[in-house]
Formats: C-alpha cells, structure tokens, sequence
C-alpha cells in the first residue's frame, strides 16, 4: 500500500465545502428519523418463531445433566472457544461449553448466507491460529474456513467432550452456601459450576422489520442468518467459496430487504443466481475497497515465526488505536487506513496543538476526505447514474458499520438486479405477494430479511435470560443505568461470573477476537491464582469496579459512534441515543494498545489489583 502524504486542513478546504457536507449528512439523517426508534422493529417470537429454527444441524434427544464441572460457559462462539482453550492450557479440564446452536462456531454457525466473510484480515481475525497450525487461505477468510477454525479450536482443546449444543441457559443463579453457580436451560438441564464465562455476543438475536402484512406473504422468506440453501440451491462451500450459482434461483424473482454489512456480501452471489433481483434499500451502506488476495504458503511460512500472530495482533492495535510499533503496518487495510489518515494529520499540527479538539478535528477531515473517495468509488463503478447517486452514503464513515467489498457495487450493472431506493424511507408493507416500496408492489416468490440483529434491547432479552448473583441480586437490576464492570469482565456481586466482551476494556471493535483472546488469557489465569491459594470465591470490590468506571468516563468515549448527529442505525439505538446508558459502553482511556499492555501486566504481577479472593 502507498501511503500518499496527508494533505492539510487548507488544502481539504479547497477540495470539498465541509458545512455543505454536513448539511447533506443532517438533512438525510432527519429523513430517517423516526418516533418509534428501536420500537419499529419485530421480535422473533410467536408466529415468526420459524425464522429462528436452526437449518444446519439436527436435532439430537439427550437426558438432562445435573452434575458438576469447574467452568461452565454461555456461548460457544470465538469467546467461549478462546477461553475454553486458555483454561484447559491453564489445567482446567471440565470446561462445558453450552450453546444454542448445533455446534461451535457462533455467528459463524449462524450466518452461512451466500458470500459471508470476515471484514479484518483472517491474520488477526481468527483466533488461535499459531496454537492450531492453521494458515488461512485468503487475506479475508470466507465463512466456511472460519467455521472450520472453530471446528478445529473445539477438537484441539476436546471441547466437544463437554459441550451441550442445542442448548439455551434458561437461568443462571449463584448458590452462596454451596459456593457454585446452578445453570438451568430450556433442556431440563441443572448442573453446577464453580465458575460461569457468559460470551453469548452482541449480535445474535435476528430481528425482522415490523411491517405491515409481515405475516401474510405467501411466497416464501428467511434471515440472512438462517440461510434456506434447499430453497436456493448451493450451499455454503460451493458458492461462497467457488463462487457457484444458487441453481434454484435461476428461475425466481427474490427481494432482499436491507443493505447493511451482510446484504453487502449476499447481494453479488444472488444477482449472478436470481432471474430477477430486488435490493430495497433504506439507507445506503458505505462500500470501500476489499482488496482480497489469496495469502501464499511460501510468504506465510516466511513469517510463521513462534509469537508471528500476537505480533500481527498487537501491530494492528497499536496502527488503530497509536502505541509502539505502529511505524509497520502489517495488515495494511481499510482500518488502518483510516487510523494511519487521522495519525498522519495530527502529526502535522505542533506538539502544542495536538489537544483533543484537534484530535477530533483531525478524525473529522480524515472522514470527510475518506467518504467522498467512497462516493466518487460508486460512480466509478455503477454504469446506471440515477442507481449509481442513490448508493451514495452521505453520513461519517464510523456512523454506520463500514464495508469493504469488490463485487457489491458492480452487481447492480447485471441485467435482472434492481436497487430499489426509498429515498430513507423504507419499505411500506409486505403483501401476500410482494414488497411495497415508493407506493408500487413488486410481486415475488421470496423475500431475504437483511434486517440485522437485535442491538439496544436489554442484556437478558438478547441473552434469554437473567442473572441471579449474590443476595438476589439481578444482573438487569445492577445494570439498570448501564453497564458496570472492572475490565468489562467482572461484576460486583457476581461472583465467579466472567464477562468475555470488548466493552469496559480495549473496546477495539475493528478486531473483536482479540479483545477475547485478552479476556480469555485473564480469566484462564485468575482461575489459577484462585486454585492456586484455595480460594473457592472471586469478587470485583465496589470500589474497584467504582474506580474503573470513573476511570473509563474520562476518556474521550464514543467520537462518531452513537453519535446523535449520525444517521440512525444500531449504533446510535437508531437515532434515539440513551446517552445515560450509552455512556458507559466505552473502553480504556489510553486507547487499545495501552489497555492490553496495562491487561498483561496486571494479571501476571500476582497482585489481581480490585479482586477479593476469599
Ligand atoms: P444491519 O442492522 O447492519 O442492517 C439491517 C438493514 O436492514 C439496514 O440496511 C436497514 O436499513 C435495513 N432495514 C431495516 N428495516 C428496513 C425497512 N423497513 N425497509 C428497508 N430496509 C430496512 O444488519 P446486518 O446483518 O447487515 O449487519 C449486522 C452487523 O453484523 C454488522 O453491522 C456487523 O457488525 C456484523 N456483520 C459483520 C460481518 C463481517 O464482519 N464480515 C458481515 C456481516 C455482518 P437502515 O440502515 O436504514 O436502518
């Protein structure tokens, strides 16, 4: 990659009207601004329960478990596979591993839809790779190779011995006298657990658009995350991976609804399929280069050196959030694009004038600079003028989750895919044939809900149930106003209750695994200590978790993202941001880089600084 030398703030000047933009970006925000927010959406429930039944794997009798493990784990995705590994490492050798899917892989079980792909580079996005052997085939891995890597962590570490799949936690509640957690789930199950690890994920409930006449269609309709490939024909392998058609589409008129980061990726694999495509379009996604290059077996056995992955790991952190080492940039893509932008302006400004109002100033022109590359990319692309200015995104980069893809963009210049633009506004209702947008029905035989997941609605709706900790008390009581924690990962009175998430820690959101792999190396050796000294009970103190908190408010929190400026979207709970509670989903002040040196030094130096052990 060329880095080109950063222009400066004079120079942007000339090259676009800033207030001009902005008036844009209000003027399409307040389009989409609506009363019901997060309300206008439809929970999966009831008569839309199908969408949620698991195409993938069956469904597999067993008898309940009541016995005992050490480690018991809610999710069996990267977090619960990254921890699980640590602990066997660390000689914890009953770690169950409890899952509602058919088997390990979390979002990459669920999201087998055409085109899935990782969107950071598979050298730093998937987990474990030194400890497994793996080399990932491609700069960004497709779904069915992470899948596999999920496979693999899980017959490594024996997981799979443990593991219950088809599995939800209906309850979780710590039994003070006896020292255990008991773990109750929708299979009858009621074992206990010395220890709990909760990583059930922050997107994983499928939520659909709640339209008018949802219910009546007639043809036939799925999520994104429940791929009915016997309805299209292909299946993951053959067609994410060798870029088949889906043969029994070739015949249909399909809609997707929604053009967010997965619409992004299906949508070029069904324009090749469908005889006929219909993209409704609400808000259009911010669509960056992809770049994705097959990784050679000679280059990366030249790099595989022992500790290569935590290299590549921490070069990436320290090129996003600044930190030593950031002079490289090994994975050179579009986040360190951006990061490297951002760095570049402010090291043009005199140490003096390096304040956070700069700072931001400079994040500001970075993005500016960085979207108008990505709109004048669309007419580079898009033959049609009219289809090529509605794909236009006209909202900061970070206000909505960026995508990177070489193939979305042209799709809509093949004969038979349509965007259909509803200038913000939506789709209107659903018939019992069709999808109506701008006041005209489009008769088809299947309609793909790209609609997303949910995001903003309480902790225990999402995870399906709630936490029942010392004296009581509920987790949904304890984080009534927000999240509380020390290292997003402990909660005062919760004890021998790990949290495995990025929030509250590094909160490096371009590369979540490795906010896991961090959390799953500090609770692997928490454990130890523990055991280590005979102690039967672990808790974060008031004061410790008080602290940490007050520490992480005085950093410069959320910049872009939840950003009631920005158009609405899960990021700002669609427009309607609930900054008392959005306050707290921060990370540590010092940026990622700081957090996950100041992360290895506090669980190495034997100190456990704001835990009891008793
Ligand atoms: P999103 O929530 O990002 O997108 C939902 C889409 O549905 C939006 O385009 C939304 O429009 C649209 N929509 C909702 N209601 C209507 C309506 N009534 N009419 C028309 N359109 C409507 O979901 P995704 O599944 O795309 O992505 C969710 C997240 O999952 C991503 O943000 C990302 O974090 C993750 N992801 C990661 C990937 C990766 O790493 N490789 C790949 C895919 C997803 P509007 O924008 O106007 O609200």
């Amino acid at each position: 990659m060329t880095l080109a030398t950063e222009p400066h703030a004079a120079q942007d000047k000339a090259r676009f009207d800033k207030a001009a933009l902005l008036a844009k970006y209000r003027a399409e925000r307040d389009k989409r601004l609506r009363p019901d927010g997060n309300d206008q959406y439809l929970r999966v429930s009831g008569t839309f329960a199908h969408y949620l039944d698991d195409p993938y794997t069956p469904f597999v009798e067993r008898a309940p478990k009541t016995d005992h493990v050490t480690f018991a784990f809610v999710g069996g995705g990267f977090a619960g596979l990254v921890t699980g590994a640590r602990l066997v490492e660390a000689g914890v050798d009953d770690v169950r591993i409890v899952e509602k899917g058919g088997d390990f892989g979390g979002t990459w079980y669920w999201n087998r839809y055409p085109g899935a792909q990782c969107d950071t580079a598979s050298m730093i996005y998937m987990p474990l790779l030194e400890e497994t052997g793996h080399r990932p085939t491609e700069k960004y891995a497709h779904a069915p190779e992470i899948l596999e890597q999920c496979q693999r962590i899980g017959r490594k570490y024996r997981l799979y011995d443990n593991a219950l799949f088809h599995t939800e936690v209906t309850g979780l509640e710590w039994d003070g006298a006896r020292h255990v957690w008991i773990v109750r789930s929708n299979r009858g199950d009621a074992f206990t657990a010395d220890f709990i690890g909760l990583g059930t994920g922050p997107l994983h409930v499928p939520k659909l658009p709640g339209l008018e006449g949802i219910e009546g269609f007639r043809g036939h309709s799925f999520h994104t995350s429940r791929w009915d490939y016997d309805y299209t024909g292909g299946d993951p392998a053959s067609v994410t991976t060798r870029g088949a058609r889906m043969e029994k589409l070739t015949d249909k008129r399909v809609a997707i609804i929604g053009t967010g980061a997965t619409a992004v990726q299906a949508v070029p694999h069904l324009a090749r399929s469908c005889r006929e495509l219909y993209v409704f379009q609400r808000t259009p996604s911010s669509v960056d280069v992809r770049g994705n290059v097959p990784l050679d077996a000679d280059w990366f056995a030249s790099i595989a050196t022992p500790g290569w992955q935590q290299r590549w790991l921490e070069n990436f952190t320290a090129n996003q959030s600044g930190g030593p080492g950031a002079e490289e940039d090994l994975v050179q893509d579009g986040w360190t694009d951006l990061s490297r932008r951002i760095r570049s302006k402010i090291m043009h400004l005199p140490p003096e004038q390096r304040t956070p109002a700069n700072m931001i100033a400079a994040f500001e022109d970075s993005d500016f600079e960085k979207m108008e590359e990505i709109r004048s990319r669309v007419d580079s692309i898009v033959k049609e003028p009219d289809t090529a200015q509605a794909l236009k995104a006209w909202y900061r980069q970070l206000c909505k989750r960026p995508c990177f893809h070489d193939a979305y963009l042209q799709a809509f210049n093949t004969p038979g895919t349509h965007l259909v633009d509803t200038d913000g506004q939506g789709v209107e209702r659903i018939t019992e044939k069709g999808v109506v947008a701008n006041g005209r029905e489009y008769e088809v035989d299947c309609i793909i809900y790209a609609s997303g997941f949910e995001v903003g609605t309480s902790y225990e709706r999402r995870a399906g149930f709630d936490v029942t900790g010392k004296n009581g008390l509920k987790l949904s009581e304890a984080w009534a106003e927000g999240m509380r924690s020390k290292h997003g990962i402990h909660v005062h009175g919760f004890p021998n209750l790990f949290f495995v998430q990025p929030t509250q820690g590094a909160n490096l959101i371009s590369n979540v695994p490795h906010n896991l792999t961090e959390a799953g190396k500090t609770i692997a050796m928490t454990i130890r200590h523990a055991q280590g000294i005979g102690a039967r009970e672990i808790e974060v103190t008031k004061e410790a978790q008080d602290a940490w908190v007050a520490l992480l408010l005085t950093g410069m929190g959320r910049m872009m993202m939840g950003n009631p400026d920005c158009t609405p979207g899960y990021y700002n709970n669609e427009g309607q941001p609930q900054e008392h509670i959005a306050r707290y989903n921060v990370g540590y002040p010092a940026g990622a880089s700081a957090y996950f040196q100041y992360i290895a030094d506090w669980r190495s130096n034997g100190a456990f600084e704001g835990l009891e052990f008793r």
